[in-house]
């Protein structure tokens, strides 16, 4: 049966360093599902960490993926516009019970925990909330927020899982067909949706915009397959869509190690800058573009 939504998917690289091989790869199997698909191949601007975001980073990203070859439509949604937005999908949250402020420090949450022996973490290595200043009484929580001091917001996950009830899955395309996979949205605990610094999270901005671009395949590395049930749950709390998912393979050095900007790895543009052409640098990733493994 054929899909009735048209194919939209996107590539949503945050401005905080260079684009490197582990992002050409991803532009470009999203643009080529698209192109396959007839569809559409979009690009957002994911620069909601303010501290980190730098323009010439979002400069470079134009710059690297038109090498590429690749073309996506104007105006390019840029999330550094959209906190108001987010903000109406964190009041959503709130008017539903399932967020709570939280005042708690690094240090506090480290304090909770040390003592307790294999505390247990979330998929992403992180250990689990502690949840603390969940569950204070309303007169202590407006005296903490008259007060000053900076909070987040967290999910109160385990009422957040009450709500929905079904067990959660979503449909993962990786593998080149379509599975349906379960997720386990507890084992992140109560994680945050909108940060001290900032009015929203990573987690809440990419459900908000996924759902507002009308992205029917959200293409991305394996490393945020895990996260996937943190999505799911939030666009079941939200009322938004659900797309399928192509979690792709990641690129690795000839060491083995995954690329990654913490880690310093040059971008692509010095490959090209040193006079690479594209099809040498094609070919250092891996298929259907390149044979790098
Ligand atoms: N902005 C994220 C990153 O650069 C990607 C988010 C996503 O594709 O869902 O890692």
């Amino acid at each position: 049966m054929k899909d009735e939504k048209p194919f939209i998917t996107r590539f949503a690289p945050s401005p905080n360093g260079w684009l490197h091989l582990g992002h050409a790869y991803s532009a470009l199997i999203g643009a080529r599902a698209a192109r396959e698909a007839g569809g559409q191949f979009l690009l957002r601007i994911e620069d909601i960490d303010v501290g980190r975001a730098r323009p010439h980073f979002v400069e470079g990203i134009y710059q690297d993926l038109e090498w590429l070859g690749l073309s996506w439509p104007e105006p390019v949604m840029v999330q550094s516009a959209r906190f108001e937005i987010y903000q109406a999908a964190l009041d959503a949250l709130r008017a539903q019970g399932l967020v709570y402020p939280c005042w708690a420090t690094r240090r506090e949450i480290l304090a909770a925990i040390q003592d307790k022996k294999d505390w247990p973490r979330d998929p992403d290595g992180a250990p689990l909330y502690p949840g603390l200043y969940r569950d204070l009484p309303d007169s202590r929580r407006k005296k903490l927020m008259w007060e000053g001091t900076p909070y987040c917001w967290r999910l109160n996950m385990e009422k957040a899982l009450a709500q929905v009830q079904d067990p959660l899955s979503y449909c993962e395309r990786g593998s080149g067909t379509a599975e349906i996979m379960p997720l386990d949205a507890a084992a992140y605990g109560d994680v945050v949706l909108a940060r001290k610094d900032v009015p929203t999270s990573y987690h809440l901005a990419v459900v908000v915009d996924d759902a507002a671009q009308h992205i029917s395949q959200v293409t991305r590395g394996r490393d945020l397959q895990s996260a996937t049930a943190i999505h799911v749950l939030l666009q079941k709390l939200l009322g938004l869509p659900q797309p399928d998912y192509l979690h792709h393979g990641l690129v690795r050095d000839t060491s083995g190690r995954r690329l990654s900007k913490q880690a310093g790895d040059s971008g692509f543009r010095d490959l090209r800058q040193a006079g690479m052409g594209l099809d040498e640098v094609l070919a250092l990733l891996p298929p259907p573009f390149g044979s790098a493994e």
